[in-house]
């Protein structure tokens, strides 16, 4: 893909979190994806205190959307992060680079998001990526269930993170098909409840794929903008800030990412799924964001409220937000 190519010009590899030209990476980082902030191997710490029991069955703790507005003046933004769960960036780290973690600075600003995690990493006994991610002590599986028990949601960024069209060309649709329901059963056996929207990594899939993802009951996330502008995702660009951070936007990624919010407003649209990535870089950046959309009069909600508001507030008819495009590189490229 052209886009990802160049994105890989100008950044090294390890800058490109998983999300990004996958199927040039190593077999191991196409499926972690990477933060390279973190590349270090620090002493272990453990956030197991923090925990919650697991003995609450978590089927009965998921957060069920709880629609307050309907007020066509509703400002509504759904966050949401892909390629965990990763452990040291939903929880923090103490060593070498101390950091706050992700989850913690949602809970403080009174945020619910939406993760879209990969399947692999719901195993039993998995901690990440070792090369590039740091342990600290807390399983991808532990982290998921924590991210249930505070509020979150889990949704489906398939079971391998490959980019699926160069997939399908090799395995045939059928194997998309496995790895988004792989995936999906990874993350029910977590919640207790089937996922119901897919991120393609990349956002890359053919027609084919995507309307026999629709057919089994997914909604797939598309930033093309043949798609209702409040459904198309919004790239944060977040992963070119990562690492050397060659690529990232000015002046800031939060500066960013609220241009891009604000050229939607210009086009008469309130509503916005903002699209990032579990990084460190990018938790660092979230109570900014946080504080200043809150100033500008927006609340958070997680996705599937999200949907549930913007279909109610008739922004878009339920027929056509049912219907997703395919991506096209052009829209890739933008
Ligand atoms: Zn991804």
């Amino acid at each position: 893909m052209g886009y990802v190519r160049f994105l890989l010009s100008i950044a090294a590899v390890s800058v490109l979190n998983g999300c990004a030209g996958s199927n040039h990476l190593g077999s191991n980082n196409l499926r972690a994806g990477i933060d390279p902030n973190n590349a270090s191997t620090v002493a272990k710490h453990s956030v197991a205190d923090g925990m919650t029991s697991k003995n609450t069955p978590l089927a009965t703790v998921r957060p069920v959307a709880k629609i307050t507005s309907v007020s066509p003046a509703d400002k509504l933004i759904a966050l949401t992060f892909d390629d965990g769960p990763r452990p040291y960036v939903l929880f923090g780290r103490k060593a070498v680079h101390p950091a706050p973690g992700l989850v913690d600075i949602l809970d403080q600003n009174g945020v619910k998001a939406t993760f879209f995690v990969v399947g692999w990493r719901l195993t039993p006994k998995t901690w990440g990526e070792p090369k590039h991610e740091e342990d600290i002590g807390v399983s991808c599986l532990d982290a998921a269930e924590q991210l249930i028990r505070r509020g979150h949601e889990l949704e489906d960024h398939t079971y391998s993170h490959l980019e699926l069209r160069s997939a399908e060309k090799k395995n045939g649709e059928q194997w998309v098909m496995h790895d988004v329901d792989r995936g999906a059963q990874a993350i029910k056996a977590v919640t207790g409840t089937q996922p119901r929207y897919v991120r393609p990594p990349d956002w890359i899939l053919t027609d084919d794929a995507r309307r026999d993802l629709q057919k089994q009951g997914y909604r797939v996330l598309t930033i093309s903008q043949e798609n209702p502008i409040a459904l198309r995702d919004v790239n944060s660009l977040d992963y070119l800030c990562a690492g050397k951070a060659v690529g990232c936007p000015k002046p800031s990624l939060p500066d960013a990412v609220l241009q891009q919010i604000e050229q939607r407003e210009r086009k008469g649209t309130y509503t916005h799924i903002l699209a990032f990535h579990e990084l460190s870089t990018t938790a660092a950046i979230m109570p900014k964001l946080i504080t200043e959309l809150k100033a500008r009069g927006y609340r958070f909600v997680t996705l599937t409220e999200y949907m549930k508001l913007v279909e109610t507030k008739n922004e878009i008819p339920k027929q056509q937000a049912a219907v997703t495009k395919p991506t096209s590189v052009a829209a890739l490229s933008r």
